[in-house]
């Protein structure tokens, strides 16, 4: 596969993915203040606080939550929000937890309401809501669960209910990462597969892996294997350049959906304003794809705009598709 879908995990990854506090590369806000929030619980001997952990896919949610977890001694269980079908599937699961271990809930924007009602009064008090028989006999009995820590996670936080959202004690946002990180995830990576990595190829790489590990850690891969069957196997400058242009991920790191997606804003429809619903028809994807996977690293860009009328691309977007700009049809400004 050419593209580089950031939703896709690899199968290696599980290989890459940073182990403790101390290998997880950047995010520093977030890290600096989850390790005095750890320190607390683990001298209190009490669970960490419930934890939201938000931001695009490929960030590295999942992984802060098993880094948790490693640094609370703990177990991790998952589950994921749109497998959980019904409440029981929880209540099994919240029941056989150790104390003090970490449940993680991948997608938990996309928990059925009736499951996430089954997690309220675990979340706040330990226990859930069991009803045992049915017709007029059946009776409602509280069952105590474990002092446990949620971890959950979202890439549209804005989905969640107020409820779910009001019971974590600590919410985390996510942000793209900045070169010089990905950098430094990059080159413990390619010592992690033995891969010869020249720092100038890893700058390369990590300027065009839009801000994601996940796509950092995927290129890597893929130019590897353009080095070990096109080259001496060492990744180097000319041969980064030459795997990127094969895979079609261009300067900035787009790949061929995200020109796709300029495409049909600035040509299609003229620029825009167009609707989330109508591009995805255009585009033959998802709305809930487009919106949580390619445009919030076009919107980070400058690329593109979201306006109360639908998504308009910007200047700065029709020129890296080439392109005429209202400032090449006006050089004097005189309209600005
Ligand atoms: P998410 O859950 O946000 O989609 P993941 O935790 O699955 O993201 O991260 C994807 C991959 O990216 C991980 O397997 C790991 O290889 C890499 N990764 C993510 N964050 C970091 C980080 N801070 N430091 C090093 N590697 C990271």
């Amino acid at each position: 596969m050419d593209d580089f879908d950031p939703r896709d995990p690899a199968p290696l990854d599980p290989a890459l993915r940073p182990r403790n506090l101390d290998e997880f590369v950047g995010q520093r806000p977030i890290i600096e203040n989850l390790r005095v929030y750890l320190r607390a619980a683990l001298n209190r001997g009490e669970a960490l606080d419930h934890l939201l952990l938000a931001g695009p896919p490929g960030l590295g949610k999942t992984s802060l939550a098993y880094v948790v977890a490693e640094e609370l001694g703990v177990e991790v269980r998952t589950a994921s929000g749109p497998t959980l079908e019904r409440g029981g599937d929880l209540a099994a699961i919240l029941t056989s937890l150790g104390e003090r271990e970490v449940l993680f809930i991948d997608e938990i924007h996309r928990l059925p309401r009736t499951v996430e009602e089954v997690l309220y009064p675990a979340l706040e008090d330990f226990e859930i809501d069991v009803v045992l028989g049915s017709g007029p006999g059946a009776q409602s009995v509280k069952l105590p669960v474990p002092r446990f820590t949620l971890v959950g996670a979202t890439t549209r936080s804005g989905l969640l209910t107020s409820p779910l959202r009001a019971r974590f004690g600590i919410h985390c946002t996510f942000e793209f990462y900045r070169p010089e990180e990905l950098q430094v995830v990059l080159a413990r990576s390619a010592s992690k597969l033995g891969v010869q990595l020249e720092a100038t190829a890893a700058a390369e790489l990590a300027r065009r892996a839009r801000g994601t590990p996940r796509i950092a850690n995927r290129m890597l891969r893929r130019v590897r294997d353009f080095a070990e069957v096109e080259g001496d196997g060492t990744v180097d400058l000319p041969l980064v350049q030459r795997a990127l242009a094969r895979l079609q991920v261009d300067e900035l790191g787009l790949d061929r959906m995200d020109r796709r997606i300029l495409e049909v804003i600035g040509v299609t429809f003229g620029g825009g304003p167009v609707g989330l619903d109508t591009m995805a028809a255009a585009l033959g994807e998802s709305a809930d794809t487009l919106e949580e996977t390619y445009e919030p690293y076009l919107l980070q860009q400058g690329l593109v705009m979201r306006t109360p009328r639908g998504r308009v691309i910007t200047e700065r977007g029709l020129r890296h598709l080439g392109l005429p700009t209202r400032a090449d049809d006006d050089p004097q400004g005189s309209l600005m």
